[in-house]
């Protein structure tokens, strides 16, 4: 087998012609050019005429073992009439204007989903803005467009960075798994501008939207999606319900007296257990026997309504829990 076959198939890339290769200080060198004999535009990939000839340049490929692996290629120039632009020809191993080839981008942002980009950039050698350029450019190629997408069931959280100063707003596809939104900033405003991103009739076959009680997303989701039932999460409910049980019960501490008030005031525990999750309850197998108490609208939760276990207590914070649903 030739030289130039076995580099082609060690290199993995398609569309591309091995010319030569040759070792250089900073490792191996693979001189390529695409299959294709028109050139293509760079931006668009239409076939355009050559303009001029540019410069040689270098891309870096995954390396093989500690070796460093360059494919290297003197593009043309071409004039697109569909850009209305004079740019550098299409190469069928790199994105656009990349320095790096195709799978070694691949590589780059498989590696950044699972660490950060500082153990990324150590790891292959590049630095930590290349890392962050390579992603963005990755993600853009894999993103789906928004505009007419057919979402049925979605979610909407924010997510802070730096110390809780700067905030992200990030919408998911519930059905699919995935996120298909994400945009700086926190809010209705945010939501806003996914919604406006979506389109009218997309925004129509939402039919559920599901987010925490903090978020600040609710008006949005009232003035835009006025058909879409409102879920709001299963923790924030429970949390708010567990607060309002401990204040019931500070209460009656305080109107208590005696032996009575000691006997409230040690229930604490007891009673934020039976109300939560019961998981540590239902570990020891203690777990009270749960009848549903009336639903709020707060407590529709994917299929899961919050049970309540009625004790004494318990059935007084109602009263509370059903005044933190009116806030
Ligand atoms: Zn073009």
């Amino acid at each position: 087998m030739r030289l130039t076959t076995v580099m082609r198939r060690l290199l993995g890339v398609t569309g591309t012609i091995v010319r030569d290769a040759y070792f250089a200080d900073d490792g191996l060198v693979v001189e390529v050019k695409p299959s294709w004999r028109r050139p293509r535009c760079g931006r668009c990939g239409r076939r355009a005429p050559g303009y001029d000839q540019s410069k040689e340049r270098r891309w870096r490929h995954l390396p093989f073992g500690s070796t460093l692996i360059w494919l290297s290629y003197t593009p043309c120039r071409v004039q697109c009439r569909r850009c209305q632009a004079v740019c550098t020809e299409k190469v069928p191993w790199a994105a656009h204007r990349s320095r790096f080839t195709s799978p070694m981008e691949e590589l780059a942002a498989y590696l950044a989903r699972r660490s950060d980009k500082t153990s990324v950039s150590e790891l292959l050698g590049i630095s930590w803005r290349t890392v962050g350029a390579i992603v963005e450019r990755v993600v853009s190629q894999r993103r789906r467009p928004l505009a007419g997408r057919a979402l049925r069931v979605i979610g909407v959280d924010e997510f802070s960075y730096r110390k809780h100063h700067r905030y992200l707003t990030v919408v998911v596809d519930h059905e699919r798994r995935e996120v298909v939104w994400a945009g700086v900033g926190k809010g209705a405003k945010a939501l806003k501008r996914f919604l406006d991103e979506l389109g009218e009739s997309a925004r129509e076959q939402i039919e559920r939207v599901t987010m925490d009680m903090a978020g600040g997303y609710l008006s949005a989701v009232h003035k835009h999606l006025p058909q879409a039932e409102i879920i709001f999460d299963r923790f924030h409910v429970q949390r708010l319900a567990g607060d309002a049980l401990d204040e019931v019960r500070r209460a009656q501490v305080r109107e208590l007296e005696g032996e009575e008030a000691k006997q409230v005031k040690g229930l604490r525990f007891v009673l934020l257990e039976t109300w939560g999750t019961g998981s540590r309850s239902a570990e020891r197998g203690t777990a009270h026997q749960s009848l549903p108490l009336p639903r709020l609208p707060a407590q529709r939760i994917l299929g899961h309504s919050a049970r309540l276990s009625p004790t004494q207590a318990g059935s007084s914070c109602v009263a509370g829990l059903a005044g933190l649903g009116q806030s």
